[in-house]
């Protein structure tokens, strides 16, 4: 109990009296067993607590859950009281960028805060190196999925760079906001002839229509449904230019509201159109996903700077950040300067539209944006955010963490992945995390871990705290 993730005393005693039936069991092998003895289950397959579970993992994956003491426990296994305690999958964050520039390796990072599979949505180089070292073991980091490289729209010609990503091993190609509608279309056609996986900012000069019209896979951010809300002129030569963003939309906005409208009148002004949008999206079978902590973080940074250093991880935040922030050159301060309203509108927009997609049953994948030291959302800790932001506008603790399990295994299932995570089931990738109280009554639980598992390695939150301490 005092030691979660560390053995029991009672392993050598148990697995001395069913050392026979084990032999059986368990043909010998290296690969290390571990198991959770009288633990709590929350197996995230519905919403359901499965008391007094034993839940054996072997090597790399999930191999017997099974009512405490109904199955012996297998020979050199290592024992986790985890009596009092719950068991529940490690989370996804399927909207990361893969940065340096952090005080302390971003992959434990994710690992100390209970995120074990992450997609790196712009095709880094730095993920094939990375993930070899983790597979072998020489790193501590979670699961690496990824896209291609993002197509911007001003290449000469996008759609031969999507031939080129699936030559390159690419199932998921990744489209930025300022293709043409010829380019969009052009793409488009290569993605589904190449059966790839697209995933898209919304191109300005092409629109959400055109988008859902094109069978887009997926949207990168709740946040580009709030941009369509713009009623952008989709001919203004404006569009194609990347510092666009967010110019006009800022601009639009000031047209279409009065600004000075407090949160609940304009999130009540906005919910007609955000529910015809989650009613098309929902028709067309398109998967959002959610990027909040990101949004709520730049209105933040643009309103309450106090706030951001308030955040518990604030001392993660990479000098130059903090610098930028300090001395004005913080590119969302930059941005915003002058129309700080428009930073706070876009959050609480972003907030009705969560809302409606939630309620026409829009299938989400939970996503923070973190890892780009510019932007200052801390890799790992911005699950926390994230979780909270979703079960603070309208989804149970259960529907936020199914956004960052569940769900996220089936869009790695749709990019040609295996999609071996995030349940608690027999053939599953060991990937959980230990937990003193249930997270289906609070998601602030999760922060609170005993220990994360990561492909059947067991990573105690003693050694998790020490990985991500800083040095001064
Ligand atoms: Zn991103």
């Amino acid at each position: 109990m005092e030691h979660p993730f560390v053995p029991s005393r009672l392993a050598p005693v148990l697995s001395l009296t069913l050392a026979t039936h084990l032999l059986m069991a368990c043909p010998s092998t290296a690969q290390e067993i571990t198991v959770f003895r009288d633990v709590a289950v929350v197996p995230m397959t519905s919403e359901t607590v499965l008391d007094a579970q034993d839940v054996v993992t072997r090597g790399s994956e999930i191999v017997a859950i099974s009512p405490t003491g109904s199955t012996p426990v297998p020979q050199k296994a290592t024992v986790i009281d985890g009596e009092g305690m719950y068991l529940m999958p490690g989370l996804a964050d399927m909207h990361i960028h893969l940065d340096t520039g952090w005080p302390v390796d971003p992959l434990a990072l994710y690992v100390a805060n209970g995120v074990t599979t992450v997609r790196d949505m712009a095709g880094s180089e730095l993920l094939p190196p990375l993930r070899r070292e983790v597979e072998k073991g020489a790193r501590l980091g979670p699961n690496l999925l990824g896209t291609s490289p993002c197509v911007w729209g001003w290449e000469t010609t996008p759609s031969r760079l999507v031939v080129e990503h699936k030559k390159m091993g690419y199932t998921a190609q990744k489209i930025n906001s300022y293709l043409s509608p010829r380019d969009f279309r052009l793409v488009m056609r290569q993605v589904k002839r190449r059966d790839m996986y697209g995933v898209c900012h919304i191109p300005f000069r092409v629109g959400l229509d055109g988008v859902l019209e094109a069978k887009m896979d997926e949207i990168a951010h709740i946040e580009e449904l709030v941009f369509e809300m713009a009623d952008l002129d989709r001919n203004d030569p404006r569009l194609k230019r990347v510092e666009t963003e967010p110019e006009c939309i800022i601009e639009a906005f000031e047209k279409k509201f009065d600004t000075t409208m407090t949160a609940e009148l304009l999130k009540e002004a906005v919910r007609p159109e955000a529910r015809e949008m989650a009613r098309k999206i929902r028709a067309a079978n398109v998967t959002i996903c959610t990027t909040l902590a990101t949004t709520e973080l730049v209105g933040q940074k643009v309103n309450n700077a106090s706030g951001v250093w308030a955040r518990d991880y604030g001392p993660y935040f990479p000098k130059r950040f903090r610098n930028a922030m300090k001395s004005g050159s913080d590119r969302h301060l930059v941005a915003f300067r002058g129309k700080e309203w428009a930073a706070r509108l876009l959050f609480e927009m972003s907030r009705t539209v969560l809302e409606e997609l939630k309620a026409a049953g829009v299938a989400m994948v939970l996503g923070t944006d973190a890892g780009p030291w510019r932007l200052g959302t801390a890799p790992g800790f911005a699950m926390h955010d994230e979780l909270r932001i979703l079960t603070e506008n309208g989804l149970s603790p259960y529907e936020a963490i199914a956004l960052g399990t569940r769900n996220a295994a089936k869009v790695d299932v749709a990019m040609k992945g295996k999609g071996d995570f995030g349940t608690i089931e027999v053939k599953k990738r060991a990937d959980l995390i230990l937990l003193d109280h249930n997270p289906l009554d609070d998601v602030s639980h999760i922060r609170n871990h005993r220990g994360v598992m990561v492909a059947g390695k067991r990573h105690p939150r003693e050694q998790l705290d020490q990985a991500i301490a800083l040095k001064n």
